[in-house]
């Protein structure tokens, strides 16, 4: 009997593969963090039996599969030996300087978020994240994070899988989503779907299998008669392909249509990639020409982008066979940002010249991508100028155990506390910001880890009137002088 050989699942060359040419100190420094997480996590193990370095080389190649830089490649190796080995923030930051040790930093951060189910702060949670993470670096990290242990979940124990499938679904797909990262979307929904709702998952497989053959059958006659026309008038088709719709996306659609397949018209869609946007209304124009679209189908994504930036031509045609074909019309920036969105402006910037056919066109629409970022020429300019300020206003603060309260700018610890609960608030003695003691009138700030310390004989003074910024707070206050009539003679005092 032979058996297969094991070879080395994971090689730092695999991750350094991925990336064009990269110069000496590059290739250096992955390999210096390849070396120092496989030390740090020697030892450890996955449920799956592997090494726990696996999961850390995964996240990394998935980094390096998005073009991330070597410094985020770096820090996706090393993204778990803070929290999960002896390795402290300050050994990092001497092996590999502040920014790397501060990428790790905040991803583990990051993961001390918990999840308490659909219903409850779900919002709240995808706030905290995009504030959170004022450098997105840190988010594509995650989410790559996020993807590899959503591929094993078939090793984590059943009551787990649940909830990590539906976090995966309600939080980082999403985010994925938010962030037009259409591929880590789809690959995040497809490890998720069958943990989170096997059932509803089972349904849909067999009923996309059982549609699928009817579906392309219509489809090859319409693809080679639509390259022809386009072929005769002269458009240049970069390329056309099918996507099948995932079956998460798939089922969210069935789920409006009761279920009945027959109803969703683009279960395999035709996308066809031209070269510029008036190639796109051209071959359009050819698709109306030859086949009848159906009303109020046709949606112009070009003109009017989607919210995360995503663009193309959508339309819905009879194929004149009995199918029905969804045609998606876009250029090859368009197809790039929609695949991965905001890493392909941060991918890795090339430097020398490649002569791989594949790669260079690639590349090309990165070049494109960055030059319509005008006077911005670095990476860290670039995050700079990406920092969200939608919640620059807000501060996020967490609970020891990790549940985010959600405060106005200046908010101090009593606002804290009563934000917790009112009897936390009705009887906090003082606080602790981030493992230190602070006086209660501390201002807070994002990522601040807060502990009320409470004590039965501790009740509410006048004077924390003047350092709360929530109405809650003020309300219990009040209520509380108020039953004590302590607030009059405060208010006489005061005059
Ligand atoms: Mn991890």
């Amino acid at each position: 009997m032979v058996h297969t050989v094991c070879y080395m699942m994971t090689d730092a060359k695999n991750i350094i593969n991925a990336l064009p040419h990269p110069p000496k100190k590059d290739t250096d420094l992955i390999l210096h963090a390849y070396d120092f997480a496989q030390t740090a996590h020697k030892g450890q193990f996955r449920k799956s039996g592997e090494p726990y370095f696996k999961h850390v080389y995964e996240t990394a190649k998935n980094l390096a599969e998005l073009r991330m830089s070597p410094t985020v490649i770096a820090a996706g190796l090393l993204h778990d030996t803070i929290e999960d080995t002896a390795v402290t923030e300050k050994d990092l930051e001497r092996e590999f300087g502040k920014e790397i040790a501060g990428l790790v930093k905040s991803v583990t951060k990051l993961g001390t978020v918990k999840y308490k189910g659909v219903e409850r702060n779900v919002e709240n949670l995808r706030k905290f994240f995009i504030s959170m993470a004022e450098d997105f670096r840190v988010l594509i990290i995650k989410l790559c994070d996020r993807l590899h242990n959503a591929q094993t979940l078939q090793y984590v124990r059943p009551d787990k899988q649940e909830r990590i499938a539906r976090e995966t679904l309600e939080i980082y797909a999403p985010l994925a989503n938010r962030l037009s990262m259409g591929k880590l979307k789809g690959e995040l929904e497809d490890a998720a779907f069958p943990f989170a709702y096997p059932q509803a998952y089972a349904e849909t497989k067999k009923l996309l299998a059982e549609r699928k053959d009817a579906e392309e059958k219509h489809l090859i006659e319409f693809e080679k008669t639509l390259g022809k026309k386009l072929h005769d008038e002269g458009v240049k088709v970069i390329a056309v392909d099918r996507r099948v719709k995932h079956l998460y996306s798939l089922w969210k659609k069935l789920e409006k249509y009761d279920m009945d397949i027959t109803r969703v018209h683009d279960i395999i869609a035709l996308r066809v990639i031209v070269s510029n946007v008036e190639e796109c209304y051209r071959t359009l124009g050819i698709v109306h020409g030859n086949w009848k679209p159906l009303p109020g189908r046709f949606k112009d994504y070009i003109a009017v982008p989607k919210g995360n930036g995503y663009q193309s031509l959508h339309t819905t045609v009879l194929t004149g066979t009995g199918g029905i074909v969804e045609v998606q019309i876009r250029t090859e920036e368009m197809h790039i940002v929609a695949e991965y969105g905001i890493a392909a402006h941060f991918a890795y910037k090339e430097k020398i010249k490649i002569d791989k056919l594949d790669l260079r066109k690639q590349y090309e629409w990165i070049e494109e991508l960055r030059n319509t970022q005008k006077k911005i020429t670095d990476n860290d300019a670039f995050f700079d100028s990406l920092k969200m300020d939608f919640f620059r206003d807000r501060v996020f603060a967490f609970t020891p155990k990790g549940d985010i309260i959600d405060l106005p700018e200046d908010a101090s610890a009593i606002d804290f506390a009563y934000n917790v609960h009112s009897k936390i608030g009705d009887h906090a003695q003082g606080a602790k910001v981030n493992g230190k003691f602070v006086a209660l009138d501390t201002r807070l700030r994002t990522g601040d880890i807060v502990e009320i310390t409470v004590a039965s004989k501790s009740h509410p003074s006048a004077k924390w009137l003047e350092f709360t910024k929530t109405s809650i707070a003020r309300n219990h206050i009040n209520k509380y002088l108020k039953s004590h009539s302590l607030l009059d003679t405060y208010k006489k005092f005061l005059k």
